[in-house]
């Protein structure tokens, strides 16, 4: 353990387990079906799709894989480009690329920290073959403005909602909205199966078709025989158990993290600062605790001081055109314009925030609190 790990006294996130999960893995392993097959997977399965008011819910190893194969699947390739939102967590343009497609990055929008629709209409080309909005730290993206833009147009939409598990745009489930959606399991999301994804939709030939990617395309009638090069992108029934144990108990992992996120927008009610936002046609995830800071903070110089007296936190995401592997691919503003000003600004003013819901919430978010009305007198 690194000596800053030693010192802190609250972390930033972690997967809440319980004895029902160690319950159904263990269950898992003694049935023996410990790779892709076994009854975990179609329960997982069915579970996620029941969560996302879908017909077909695709279960694959990561969130990342999830987009590639969605992706792929969807014939999507080698000279069509992919907007995707420069503030997001890399795998969002790192999918596009595996599937041989270009990525574009587009800016945000202030009040959502979403991709903002302005900046996808000025980028859409005839190359564009997809959109992939972020429902960025859980709160859903403006998916009316992204499916207005795509009309009449070949070009596809798909969520990347792998922070906002059960949100809802108006009345509808993120993931169920465009053609397809994705989502990622992995240990710090709000579900988590350890490693582990899967793609939603309703459409029915597309979920075929990403079980058969997703497993090697192998020729369901015909053992060993593919028609094409595919993937191994499966989950295991080990991971599906986990799911499943989570799955049971999302309401109340849900509940737990909201009244924690609520209780940090209370505290800080009478601060120059944002706490989560959440637009009144939505109903966010509760994923991680954000906090803009006002004009000319820096969340990095606040980070220092809270992890002075122990608190962990951690920027936002690095706007993705803003680093080498992604900085020669096109970049759009809201204003038609090359870059993503509004994201770098997001950049520089967000912070996360501990979001372990337990019994030293009030010391945490006090903690917090006193921490940042000093800094921000500083100011
Ligand atoms: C976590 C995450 C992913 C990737 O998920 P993995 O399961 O880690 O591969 C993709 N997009 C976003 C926005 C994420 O936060």
């Amino acid at each position: 353990m690194s000596d800053s790990k030693r010192t802190l006294e609250f972390h930033l996130a972690e997967p809440d387990i319980g004895p029902l999960e160690l319950e159904y893995v263990t269950q898992a392993v003694r049935s023996g079906w410990v790779s892709s097959i076994g009854e975990f997977i179609g329960r997982f399965e069915k579970g996620i799709a029941d969560l996302c008011e879908v017909n077909h819910a695709v279960a694959v190893s990561n969130g990342t894989v999830a987009l590639h194969l969605t992706l792929v699947s969807l014939g999507i390739g080698p000279g069509d480009e992919v907007i995707v939102p420069s503030l997001t967590f890399a795998a969002t343009a790192a999918a596009v690329i595996h599937a041989g497609a270009t990525p574009v990055f587009v800016d945000s929008e202030s009040d959502t920290y979403n991709m903002d629709p302005q900046a996808v209409e000025a980028a859409m080309t005839n190359r564009t073959k997809a959109i992939i909005p972020v429902h960025l730290y859980g709160h859903p993206a403006d998916m009316d403005a992204m499916r207005r833009i795509v009309r009449g147009r070949n070009c596809i939409v798909i969520e990347d909602a792998a922070e906002a598990h059960g949100a809802l745009y108006h009345r509808k489930k993120v993931g169920s909205i465009g053609k397809a959606g994705t989502f990622s399991f992995y240990g710090n999301k709000l579900l988590t199966t350890g490693e582990g994804g899967a793609v939603v939709t309703n459409d029915g030939k597309l979920a075929k078709r990403l079980r058969f990617l997703k497993d090697h395309a192998m020729d369901p009638k015909r053992r060993y025989w593919h028609p094409e090069i595919g993937f191994n992108f499966r989950m295991t029934n080990i991971q599906a158990a986990l799911g499943c144990a989570q799955l049971e108990r999302f309401n109340s992992l849900i509940e737990k993290r909201q009244q924690l996120i609520d209780s940090y927008r209370e505290k800080f009610s009478d601060l120059p600062v944002r706490i989560n936002p959440s637009e009144e046609w939505a109903k966010p995830a509760p994923w991680l605790t954000t906090m803009l800071l006002p004009k000319g903070c820096k969340a990095d110089e606040l980070s220092k001081m809270l992890r002075e007296i122990g608190i962990d936190s951690r920027p936002f995401f690095v706007p993705l055109d803003t680093m080498p592997p992604y900085n020669n691919f096109r970049r759009m503003s809201s204003s038609g314009e090359a870059g993503c000003p509004v994201a770098y600004d997001l950049y520089e003013r967000g912070i996360i925030l501990p979001t372990i819901p337990s019994a030293q919430n009030n010391r945490l978010i006090t903690r917090v609190y006193d921490i940042t009305a000093k800094y921000l007198n500083r100011k």
